[in-house]
C-alpha cells in the first residue's frame, strides 16, 4: 500500500528530515581519531531530544541505538559501541532517524576521519553522485526502476559493486513503507511514481564485490571482501514538477568546513 501525501504531511516530513540533517551536521562536527562510535550515538541522542523528537530508530524491531554507525567495511546497521574507535582515515556511514509531529525523518552520510586514501574519497564522491543520479529520476510519470538504474548505472560504471539486498522505501508516519526502491533494476519498470509519493532513496555502494555478509549481532551488515562501502540518504518528495528533496546535506557540508 503506497499512502500519498498531503502538501502539509510533505512539511512535516521536511521538518523531521532537516533535523536529520541537523543531528547529521552534529555528529559530523564530533568526527575525529580517538572518538567512540558510542560518543556519536549519545550526541544524537541527546540532540534529538533537545529539538522535540524522538529517535526513531531506537528499540525499532529491537535497535539498541538512536544511530546506526558502519564503519570502512560495514555497509549499514552497525551498532554503536565504545570499543569502536575511529581512525585517520576511516568512512564512517551514519544512519539516523526521528520521529516528530506524527511523522518520520530518515536521512545518512558518510563522512571521512581525517584524511583517506583517494580512493576511498573516490568511493564516497561517487556514492553521492549516484544519489543526485537517482533523485533526479524521483519525478511524477516516472518509475522506481528509472530511479534504481540510474543510480546502478552511475556506480557501476566506476567498476563499484551495488548492494542487492538492502533497499531504499517509502517513508511516512512509519519508516518503512511502500514501495522498495533498490539500487538497481530496469528503466520503465516496478511501481509508477505519483505526485505526493516520498521516498528514501539509499544508495549502498562496495568498492569490490557486491555480496554482503550479515553478522553476528543480528544488526550489522559488512562486505563479503571487507573493501570499504559508501552509504548516502535522501528523503525526496515525488512532484509533477521533479524531486522536492527534503534533506539538505548543505548543513552537514557547511558544518564540516568551520
Ligand atoms: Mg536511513
Ligand atoms: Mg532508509
Amino acid at each position: 500500500m503506497i499512502y500519498l501525501k498531503t502538501d502539509e504531511e510533505i512539511e512535516l516530513l521536511r521538518e523531521n528530515n532537516i533535523l536529520v540533517s541537523k543531528t547529521l551536521a552534529e555528529v559530523g562536527k564530533h568526527i575525529r581519531p580517538g572518538v567512540s562510535t558510542k560518543e556519536l550515538d549519545t550526541v544524537a541522542e541527546e540532540f534529538i531530544r533537545a529539538h522535540g523528537a524522538v529517535p526513531a530508530f531506537l528499540g525499532y524491531q529491537g535497535f539498541p541505538a538512536s544511530l546506526c554507525v558502519s564503519v570502512n567495511e560495514q555497509v549499514v546497521h552497525g551498532i554503536p559501541s565504545s570499543k569502536c574507535i575511529l581512525r585517520e582515515g576511516d568512512i564512517v556511514s551514519v544512519d539516523c532517524g526521528t520521529f516528530m509531529k506524527g511523522f518520520v525523518g530518515d536521512s545518512a552520510y558518510t563522512f571521512a576521519v581525517g584524511e583517506v586514501a583517494a580512493e576511498v574519497w573516490q568511493l564516497m564522491e561517487v556514492t553521492k553522485e549516484a544519489l543526485h543520479k537517482g533523485t533526479a529520476q524521483a519525478k511524477a510519470g516516472n518509475r522506481v526502476g528509472d530511479v534504481s538504474a540510474a543510480v546502478q548505472e552511475y556506480a557501476e560504471s566506476f567498476g563499484y559493486g551495488v548492494v542487492r539486498e538492502l533497499e531504499g522505501h517509502g517513508l511516512g508516519r512509519k519508516m518503512h513503507e511502500d514501495p522498495g526502491v533498490p539500487n538497481y533494476g530496469a528503466r520503465g519498470r516496478g511501481p509508477l511514481l505519483k505526485e505526493g509519493m516520498v521516498i528514501c532513496i539509499e544508495p549502498m555502494i562496495n568498492m569490490g564485490t557486491k555480496a554482503v555478509v550479515f553478522e553476528q549481532d543480528g544488526w550489522t551488515v559488512r562486505t563479503r571482501d571487507r573493501k570499504p562501502a559508501a552509504h548516502f540518504e535522501f528523503a525526496v518528495a515525488v512532484r509533477k514538477n521533479g524531486p522536492d528533496v527534503l534533506t539538505d546535506f548543505s548543513i552537514i557540508e557547511n558544518a564540516l568546513k568551520n
